[in-house]
């Protein structure tokens, strides 16, 4: 079984790089907060000190890091700290989970394709409660060999492993679908608030329009409206789930890729301005839906 070095032990990379111990695989740990890296230490991780230190000896490197700049650093380098590239061994695999702009993702790939690396650009999508259970969709760029070659690794934390195209084009995909997704949110949230404003009953409007031409995934897995469906993050004062600020940033790179390729994504900017609004208003940490309480003030 492989070794895998997992840096960045956040809400995603913590329970990920948990399943990969429960299958089996070695996992040598680094985060820049130390607690993190401990708690992974605890279930049976090997404790590092830094990304190069888990990365040398390793197998595979698996990446779970905020933003591109720090996927950028962790492989090609920042100032006078040496990157992955430089430092390891180049039948490393090497898988960046994080969602990160299309560009960077494209670029470190490139570079690392060039030295002889295979690289994945391996976005998710199912949130914490699909990194904990082990159940989510990977979204893969890169040449078909190194997809290939991930697959094992990705099987173990998660379910559906697409592969989109060559490098970034996980990126590309996984904002695509999440441009799409707020867009049917905020659709979702302002017709059921006009119904509610007007005297329907949510939980019957959400079955009429789920069996009718509305009918979309929010309505059938994800419903804002509270009360309405048990179990989602409505129904709970919309904790846990994907945060605004998330999608906020998902929101972001659909527009700055949207702007590189001149298309026209006005749906996609309005969906943006809404939620940075609703971010404003301290709603930044809730669930996405919360986004249902911008056009409905009124307890449903
Ligand atoms: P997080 O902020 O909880 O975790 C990121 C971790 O990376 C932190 O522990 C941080 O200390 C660590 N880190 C930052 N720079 C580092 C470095 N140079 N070396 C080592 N560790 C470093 O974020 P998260 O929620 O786990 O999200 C991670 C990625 O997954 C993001 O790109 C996010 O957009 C994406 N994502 C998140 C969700 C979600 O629901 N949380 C869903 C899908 C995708």
């Amino acid at each position: 079984m492989s070794t895998v070095a997992f840096v960045g032990l956040g809400n995603m990379g913590l329970p990920m790089a948990i399943n990969l111990l429960h299958k089996g695989f070695k996992v040598r740990a680094f985060d820049l907060i130390t607690e993190a890296t401990e708690a992974l230490a605890e279930k049976g991780a090997t404790a590092c000190h830094s990304a190069v230190a888990a990365a040398t000896g390793a197998d595979v490197v698996v990446s779970m890091l905020p933003a591109g700049k720090h996927t950028r650093a962790l492989y090609l380098g920042d100032g006078d700290s040496k990157g992955l590239l430089q430092t390891v061994s180049e039948d490393t695999l090497l898988i960046d989970c994080s969602t990160i702009d299309a560009a960077t993702a494209k670029e470190v790939s490139l570079q690392a394709e060039e030295q002889g690396f295979d690289f994945v650009d391996a976005p998710v999508s199912g949130g914490t409660a699909g990194a904990a259970a082990g159940t989510l969709t990977f979204i893969c760029g890169g040449n078909v060999g190194a997809v290939d070659r991930a697959r094992p690794i990705l099987e173990a934390m998660g379910r559906n492993i697409f592969h989109a195209g060559g490098p970034g084009s996980g990126q590309l995909a996984k904002i695509c679908n999440n441009m799409l997704l707020s867009v049917l949110m905020v659709g979702t949230s302002e017709a059921l608030s006009m119904g509610i404003d007007n005297g329907l009953d949510p939980k019957v409007l959400s079955d009429i329009m789920k069996a009718s031409s509305g009918g979309n995934w929010t309505l059938e897995k994800y419903n804002p409206c509270p009360g309405v469906m048990p179990d989602v993050p409505a129904s709970k004062d919309y904790q846990g789930g994907f945060m605004v600020d998330l999608m906020v940033k998902d929101l972001g790179l659909s527009q700055e890729t949207a702007l590189k390729s001149l298309s026209s994504t006005p749906m996609g900017a309005l969906a943006r301005a809404l939620f940075v609004a609703h971010a404003r208003k301290g709603n930044g940490r809730r669930d996405f839906s919360s986004i249902f309480e911008q056009f409905n003030d009124k307890k449903a």
